[in-house]
């Protein structure tokens, strides 16, 4: 009798417990949150209009309705931040007392005028004939330090390209000073002189404080940017991103409001609706560094959930599945119920590299993207037909809920997920 009780009880529970999920994360909420997000009148949320700031503003709204807390520091969940667009008024430059012509030199920096020689304390590199251009241009950009490189002249072709980071820069990105050259000098100069416009920019973030465990953290992201006002096809010049990512952003606001109403989170919960991630992920790239990477515990980036995935209803795939054992904990706890995660098929695409998670792996963060888009057939992508029309909304919300299932364990603290390996 006392075992029947016990069950009936645990059934209840399980019931229950099911009510109140399906309650805060359903079809007509998914509906809601997308009708606004993706409607004509938000032109597709580009960063630096006044559009993406309607956006800023639903989110924020949610946020307050789901009793967010600020991230520490701040006042509201504006994380303002911003970059800056350049135009060069001049350049002179030298080296061992020889003019470089403006095909010899690129420089990335943030203020109106610089003065630097060898004496400067920059940190000098050198990129000789064998080095990978790539990799050591990306290296110089993620070094964090003002830097002069010297490039040999065998990379005259890839080195005009450089020019586009100069284009646009976070307001705090270090200066880079780019030299073809076919020796290393001993010495060099180099004066710039430039105006600056100030295009501001903000992600929206919100957080539920750890009961048990407030230092460690958890992070529920997805981007609220999309392409804005483009190119029209079939007449329609708006693209909206219903799929791209105002389905993430919407999982992000239902996810606040499901751990809000569970009560029982160990960890702190932070959840983040990324701005320009479009333009190179730069929302995401201030946002890793406001955090102290070793407290972030997991990170789960959720972008293009509103279409069935190549394995139909209820799954979805992982980013980067073997980078850490993040991706086998949601399986295990996905175990028994009508989910399944599966590892990222569309290896050659490198999508572990191409959204926001990429930000805080780079600092060692377990950070992966939840996604069902089919990557080699998504036919709405970056599309002006990628519409509220072309989703399903019954699926989403189920993959909200087995997103929400699938993290417990780590929100409990119960488990732990491996670094990525720098
Ligand atoms: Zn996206």
């Amino acid at each position: 009798m006392k075992i029947f009780l016990f069950c009936l009880a645990l059934l209840f529970c399980s019931f229950a417990k099911a009510q109140k999920i399906n309650r805060i994360i359903n079809a007509a909420e998914v509906e809601r949150i997308e009708r606004v997000l993706a409607s004509d009148s938000l032109r597709g949320r580009k960063v630096f209009t006044p559009d993406i700031e309607k956006a800023a503003d639903f989110i924020s709204a949610e946020f307050k309705k789901a009793r967010l807390k600020p991230l520490s520091g701040l006042k509201d969940y504006r994380q303002s931040f911003g970059m800056i667009r350049p135009k060069l008024i001049s350049i002179e430059a030298s080296i061992d007392g020889k003019k470089l012509t403006k095909d010899d030199i690129v420089i990335v920096c943030t203020a109106e005028g610089l003065n630097i020689t060898e004496q400067s304390g920059f940190e000098v590199k050198t990129i000789g004939a064998k080095d990978n251009f790539t990799a050591s241009i990306l290296q110089v950009r993620q070094s964090g330090k003002n830097m002069v490189v010297f490039l040999d002249t065998s990379f005259r072709k890839n080195f005009a390209r450089l020019s586009f980071l100069t284009r646009q820069m976070l307001y705090d990105a270090p200066t880079a000073i780019y030299i073809l050259t076919s020796d290393v000098p001993k010495q060099f100069s180099v004066s710039l002189k430039q105006s600056l416009e100030k295009l501001p920019l903000t992600n929206i973030v919100g957080v539920l404080p750890g009961k048990t465990k407030p230092n460690e953290y958890v992070i529920f992201s997805g981007h609220y940017d999309h392409l804005g006002i483009g190119k029209p096809v079939n007449g329609d010049s708006i693209y909206n991103g219903a799929n791209d990512d105002a389905a993430g952003t919407t999982a992000v606001i239902l996810l606040a409001k499901y751990f809000k109403k569970m009560h029982n989170n160990a960890r702190t919960l932070v959840f983040v609706a990324f701005t320009a991630e479009e333009i190179g992920e730069y929302g995401s790239q201030y946002f890793s560094k406001q955090l102290n990477p070793p407290d972030v515990k997991a990170m789960f980036n959720i972008e293009m959930i509103g279409t069935e995935s190549k394995w139909g209803k209820n799954s979805a795939y992982i980013t980067g599945f073997d980078k850490t054992d993040m991706g086998k904990i949601l399986q295990d706890n996905l175990k028994g119920s009508v989910f399944s995660f599966y590892p990222d098929p569309y290896t050659t695409e490198n999508l572990f590299l191409r959204s926001d998670n990429a930000s805080l792996a780079r600092v060692g963060v377990p950070a992966h993207t939840i996604s069902t888009s089919k990557m080699d057939n998504e036919p709405n992508y970056h599309k002006p037909s990628d519409e509220i029309s072309t989703l399903d909304m019954a699926n989403m919300a189920e993959i909200i809920k087995s997103i929400a299932i699938s993290s417990g364990s780590i929100v409990s603290g119960k488990d732990t997920p491996t670094r990525v390996q720098q």
